[in-house]
């Protein structure tokens, strides 16, 4: 068993590609399968090296990685010896019209009421037009003939499937320059690198149908499954596919989301369980692919987040201390940890704890506050000092309930939400909580 991912280094890795990622490297690792990370780098003009890397680097962050890793680039040759062998059967054909005739001609088809089917026209060039074309310094690309009929197969995921070639254009397999499309390097990796799985995003059924024709004309007669991951749409249910950049991984990662939540979420989407954050390789027993549905798949960055919100709460100290401001300590980790958002956030509670804040001034409870300097326990302070100090506040003025704490909230976080009093006070510490105090009274 055999999987690939095979992102193109044209651009970042969104959740569309990630959830293909995550899904195929969940499927290797439940059966296991081997784990193909493939860079589809035929396109030299879009391709990068920075998203090259950029990819291996994000989906390490992800916690994925692969068993082997090739470039397309480094494989001309063998999509060169394809080539000429679906030449030598009449299976690829020169083509000379340019854009702008092929144009021409779809324009006249959709006027007859007619599918703008490519018309074969180049099927009839005589090999001495062609000569003559060449002399003339023109250089052919190549179609593929596709078979009359349909493409069928059993989808692991959208079930029974059929594609109708003569509905399609037959397509450019390779470039005038020489270079080779997606489409056809991929089928010759596929089978030549041994995959079996070929898991991808809904948007490429036509292509297995077109892939499936091209399989069987260069007769390597291995079967490949395919499964296709349906549509994702945003929370409105608009296909994602317009807004891909704002949903990168990059941005994600900028934006304090953790691997978790994102894998986690990703694993759920169109699975019948609600979404527990978590890395890939504890997500493996708990996943499957045969158990996705078939319909569009909603990602709702609010839920990511609320599942990073959750996973943040869950963790130890030890899991984060790294990745914490140095003088963060254990307590306070514990003390903030049910208030994040995203770890980012910890510096802003660190800067409230031991920062010089300006608390808001609150004139109005001056007496209030006054009241409540006067009876602040002296140190050493701990969990209860809190709820002693309160105590006596309130029988002292005789407030209770958010008329008692949040004037006091205020005056020692300058915020009016945060996390629990009891536990951020005794590392507030007195000296400032009397600072603190003060300057809110006015
Ligand atoms: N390079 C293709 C893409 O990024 C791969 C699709 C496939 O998995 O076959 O869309």
């Amino acid at each position: 068993m055999k999987v690939r991912f095979a992102p193109s280094p044209t651009g970042y890795i969104h959740v569309g590609n990630a959830r293909a990622a995550l899904a195929n490297w969940l499927f290797a690792r439940q059966k296991g399968g081997q784990f193909l990370l493939r860079l589809d780098d035929t396109d030299t003009e879009r391709s990068k090296p920075e998203y090259a890397r950029a990819i291996e680097e994000d989906l390490r962050w992800l916690g994925l990685d692969w068993d082997e890793f090739l470039r397309q680039s480094d494989r001309t040759a063998r999509y060169e010896a394809a080539a000429e062998k679906l030449k030598a059967l009449g299976r690829l054909y020169p083509c000379l019209e340019s854009e702008e005739e092929l144009e021409f001609k779809r324009e006249q088809r959709r006027r007859q009421n007619k599918p703008p089917v490519y018309d074969r026209a180049a099927l009839r060039m005589t090999p001495e037009q062609l000569a003559k074309a060449e002399a003339n310094g023109k250089r052919p690309y190549w179609r593929f003939k596709l078979s009359g009929g349909e493409a069928a197969w059993r989808d692991m995921v959208l079930g029974d499937r059929r594609v109708k070639l003569p509905a399609l254009s037959d397509p450019v397999l390779v470039r005038a320059d020489g270079t080779f499309l997606y489409t056809f390097t991929s089928v010759v990796d596929d089978l030549e690198t041994g995959i079996t799985h070929v898991i991808r995003g809904e948007d490429h059924v036509t292509n297995t149908g077109i892939q499936l024709d091209i399989m069987g004309a260069l007769g390597m007669g291995r079967e490949i499954r395919f499964a296709h991951l349906p549509l994702l749409v945003d929370a409105e249910g608009a296909p994602l596919s317009k807004r891909l950049n704002s949903v990168s991984l990059r941005q994600f990662r900028r934006d304090g989301i953790e691997p978790a939540a994102l894998a986690g979420y990703l694993a759920a989407l169109g699975a019948p369980r609600d979404p527990v954050p978590a890395m890939p390789a504890d997500l493996v027993a708990g996943w499957s692919l045969e158990g996705l549905s078939r319909s569009a798949a909603r990602f709702d960055p609010r839920q990511m987040l609320a599942l990073n919100r959750k996973y943040l709460h869950g963790l130890d100290f030890a899991a984060v201390r790294d990745r914490l401001p140095p003088e963060a300590t254990e307590a306070f980790w514990l003390a903030v940890r049910g208030n994040l958002d995203t770890l980012g956030e910890a510096k802003d509670w660190l800067d409230v704890v031991e920062g010089d804040i300006l608390p808001s001034e609150q004139p109005e409870e001056a007496d209030f506050l006054r009241a409540a300097l006067a009876c602040l326990p002296e140190e050493p302070w701990n969990g209860d000092t809190w709820s002693r100090w309160t105590a006596e506040l309130a029988g002292r003025t005789g407030r209770k309930g958010r008329l008692l704490f949040w004037p006091l909230r205020r005056a020692l976080t300058g915020e009016e939400h945060g996390p629990d009093l009891k536990a951020l006070l005794p590392l507030i510490g007195r000296e400032r909580a009397v600072q603190r105090l003060t300057a809110s009274a006015g």
